[in-house]
C-alpha cells in the first residue's frame, strides 16, 4: 500500500468516500460465507441464500373477508333497501371446514371471516347489509357483484411465484408468509464468524476490580454486542497485551476460525507500528486503508489476508463504535451474502439542530445527539464531551453526519438524525 506519512511518520488520512469505495472494491472479490438450512422459527434476521418460490396457492380456497352471508351475485342485482332481495338461509359454513355444499339459488350460507366459500356461491353479503327477517329468512339491501368480499385462491400468492429473492434479510412478515405456504425450513447463509480482541497493557476483564493504572474492557462487550445485533457471531479472543508476538499469535489463531477478524485499540504511535507490521506479514493484499478522515475514529486500519477482512479498530470506546459501523457492518453484511440496498442501515428522523455545530473541512464528523420533541417537530441536541467518553453515545439517541466538504450546520437547519436501532 503507498502511504503519505506525516512529520512524525504516521500515515495520512484519507477521505471517507475513498476509504468505503476501497473497502467495497476489496470486498467484491470475496465470496460469501456457505448456506445452511434452519428452521423457520430459528431463521429471523437471517439471510436467504436461495430465492424463494411458492409451492402453494394462499388462500388454497377462495375464502370470505367478512362476516355475512354466501350468495350468486346475480341474486343480490338491484335490491335497495326499499326493495330488497329475499334469500333463504340453506346452510352454514362452519370455520375450518371445507363445505362439500352450497345454496342454491335464491338461498345462502351463513359464512364468518376466513371461512371457506362454498361450492356455488360466488360473493359475500356483508351481515350490515342484511336485515334477518326469520330464523329461515333474510333481507338483502344492497347488491354485491361477482367476487364481492371473497378472497380468491392465489390471491396472496400464487403457487410458483416468488416470494423472496436470494440475499434477503429475514423479517417478521417474511417468516408469517413462508409459515402460510407450509414452509418448515429453508436455506440461510451461516452466521459470519467475527473475532473480537481487545489489546492493551492498561486492560483487564471488567469482571476485576481494576488495579490502579488500569481499566476495564469496554470495547469487548461493546463490539461483540453491535456483531450480533448485525447478525454476526462474535468470538471472543479476550484482551491480550502490547506485544508483538502475541498479538500476531492470536490474530493468526482468529484467523483459522473466523471469517473477520475485529481488534480494538494499538492506534497510539508506538503499538500502532506493531499492528502495522503485522497485519501487513499476514499475506497478500495486506493493509488497505490506515487511517480515514472521520471524527471520531480516524486511526483505523483495514486489512485482508486472502479472503479474511481485518479491521484495527481505534482503542477509544466511541471512535470504535463508530468505526464498526462505518466498515464492519457492511462487512458483515456482505460476508453474509445480503444484497446491498440503497436505504439507509439505521432509521432516520429528521430535525432542527438545537446549536451551531462547527467542523474542519476535509473530514466527516459524527456528531452524537439527542432527539427531543418540540410541537410537533424533532430537535437535535448534541450531546458534547471527548470521543472516548462512551456515555455521551449511551446519553445520545443517535448521530449526525457533518460532510467533509462542510464546515458545519447552522442552529435551526434541518438535518438527518441516523438513530442506534434501540432508539425506537
Ligand atoms: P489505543 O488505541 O490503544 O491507543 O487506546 C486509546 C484509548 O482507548 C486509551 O485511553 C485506551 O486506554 C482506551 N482503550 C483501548 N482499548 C480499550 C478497551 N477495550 N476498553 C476501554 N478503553 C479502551
Ligand atoms: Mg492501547
Amino acid at each position: 500500500m503507498h502511504t503519505i506519512k506525516d512529520m512524525l511518520g504516521r500515515s495520512g488520512a484519507i477521505p471517507l468516500a475513498q476509504a468505503l469505495e476501497v473497502l467495497k472494491q476489496q470486498l467484491q472479490s470475496i465470496p460469501c460465507v456457505d448456506e445452511e438450512k434452519v428452521l423457520l422459527e430459528s431463521s429471523l434476521h437471517r439471510t436467504t441464500s436461495r430465492e424463494i418460490r411458492s409451492t402453494e396457492d394462499l388462500p388454497p380456497h377462495p375464502r370470505s373477508t367478512m362476516d355475512g352471508y354466501a350468495v350468486h351475485a346475480s341474486d343480490t342485482f338491484g335490491a335497495t333497501e326499499s326493495l330488497p332481495a329475499y334469500l333463504e338461509i340453506s346452510g352454514e359454513v362452519l370455520m375450518g371446514a371445507t363445505p362439500k355444499q352450497g345454496p342454491s339459488s335464491e338461498t345462502c350460507y351463513k359464512i364468518a371471516t376466513g371461512g371457506f366459500m362454498p361450492p356455488g356461491a360466488d360473493a359475500v353479503v356483508m351481515l350490515e347489509h342484511t336485515v334477518r327477517v326469520d330464523d329461515k329468512m333474510i333481507e338483502v339491501t344492497r347488491p354485491v357483484s361477482i367476487g364481492s368480499n371473497v378472497i380468491a385462491a392465489g390471491d396472496d400468492v400464487r403457487k410458483g411465484a416468488p416470494l423472496l429473492p436470494a440475499g434477503h434479510l429475514l423479517r417478521p412478515q417474511d417468516l408469517g408468509l413462508l409459515a402460510g405456504i407450509g414452509v418448515e425450513g429453508l436455506f440461510v447463509r451461516k452466521q459470519v464468524r467475527v473475532a473480537v480482541i481487545s489489546t492493551g497493557d492498561e486492560i483487564v476483564s471488567h469482571t476485576i476490580q481494576p488495579p490502579p493504572g488500569k481499566i476495564r474492557d469496554m470495547n469487548g462487550i461493546n463490539i461483540a454486542a453491535l456483531v450480533r445485533e448485525t447478525g454476526g457471531r462474535p468470538v471472543s479472543y479476550g484482551i491480550i497485551k502490547d506485544d508483538e508476538k502475541t498479538f500476531s499469535e492470536t490474530i493468526q489463531k482468529a484467523m483459522k476460525s473466523c471469517d473477520i477478524v475485529l481488534f480494538s485499540g494499538g492506534s497510539s504511535v508506538g503499538v500502532r507500528d506493531m499492528g502495522e507490521q503485522v497485519l501487513d506479514r499476514l499475506g497478500k493484499p495486506g493493509i488497505i486503508v490506515h487511517g480515514v478522515a472521520v471524527k471520531p475514529g480516524k486511526p483505523v486500519i483495514i486489512a485482508f489476508s486472502g479472503e479474511t477482512a481485518l479491521f484495527g479498530l481505534p482503542g477509544h470506546p466511541v471512535s470504535a463504535a463508530v468505526s464498526f459501523d462505518l466498515f464492519v457492518r457492511p462487512a458483515i453484511h456482505h460476508y453474509q451474502g445480503r444484497t446491498p440496498s440503497h436505504l439507509p442501515s439505521l432509521p432516520t428522523v429528521t430535525a432542527r439542530l438545537a446549536r451551531n455545530l462547527n467542523s474542519a473541512a476535509g473530514r466527516t464528523d459524527f456528531v452524537r445527539v439527542q432527539v427531543k420533541k418540540d410541537g410537533a417537530r424533532f430537535t437535535a441536541h448534541p450531546v458534547l464531551g471527548k470521543s472516548g467518553a462512551l456515555s455521551t453515545m449511551v446519553k445520545a439517541d443517535g448521530y449526525i453526519i457533518i460532510e467533509e466538504s462542510l464546515q458545519g450546520f447552522h442552529e435551526g437547519e434541518e438535518v438527518t438524525v441516523r438513530l442506534y436501532s434501540t432508539a425506537n
